[in-house]
């Protein structure tokens, strides 16, 4: 029986992944997304949006489909989503972020520092964060290439499981941006370290 840990409303957690466990995300109260980051437990090898792009042929990713990294080798399978619909386009947002976009003064959680003190206490310490692995959060790409926010898609007890394919360190965010999780304010998120 796997234990259910939680990432509190707007802050972060960090785990490690053994090549062939399953990790499960909940989203305990519905419409609430968060951030993935994912590197090899050196700390050398990073996601990669642009490589899982190149050999998935697509922007939406969903059950079946493999997270890639910057080493072209797979991280992460999706074998489960109950969501369907995630972003693997947008950076984590970033204190420089609310700043720059809605004018915030002060420090601001924000998924960019949840992500880095996870690592941090995993033991990695990057240059640099990759974009993440945005789990459910909804973005249309329109026609015309604007992006435009839609309200997650996500209810009370929805779920997606990955499944390692390398030893991982892997942190997750619980997003404080009301932009991504239709206008609300953060809550926790929950994960399931499932060995099958
Ligand atoms: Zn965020």
């Amino acid at each position: 029986m796997a234990t259910r840990q939680i990432v509190p409303a707007a802050g972060g957690a960090g785990l490690r992944l053994a090549r062939g466990e399953h990790l499960r995300i909940i989203d305990i109260e519905g419409g609430q997304t968060g951030d993935l980051m994912a590197f090899s437990q050196d700390g050398r090898e990073r996601l990669s949006n642009g490589r899982t792009f190149d050999y998935g042929g697509k922007i939406y990713l969903s059950t079946g489909d493999v997270l890639w990294s910057d080493r072209s080798r797979p991280m992460l399978t999706i074998v489960e989503d109950g969501v369907g619909r995630h972003d693997f386009l947008y950076s984590s947002c970033s204190l420089e972020m609310y700043r720059i976009q809605y004018g915030v003064t002060g420090y601001h959680a924000n998924c960019h520092d949840n992500l880095l003190s996870a690592l941090r206490e995993l033991g990695v310490e990057p240059d640099s964060l990759p974009t993440a692995f945005n789990f459910f959060m909804n973005v249309n790409v329109l026609p015309d290439g604007r992006l435009e926010f839609a309200p997650p898609r996500c209810r009370a007890g929805d779920s997606m499981v990955v499944r390692a394919e390398m030893d991982l360190a892997i942190a997750l965010s619980s997003c404080p941006a009301s932009t991504c999780n239709g206008g609300a304010p953060p809550r926790p998120i929950a994960y399931e370290i499932v060995t099958i």
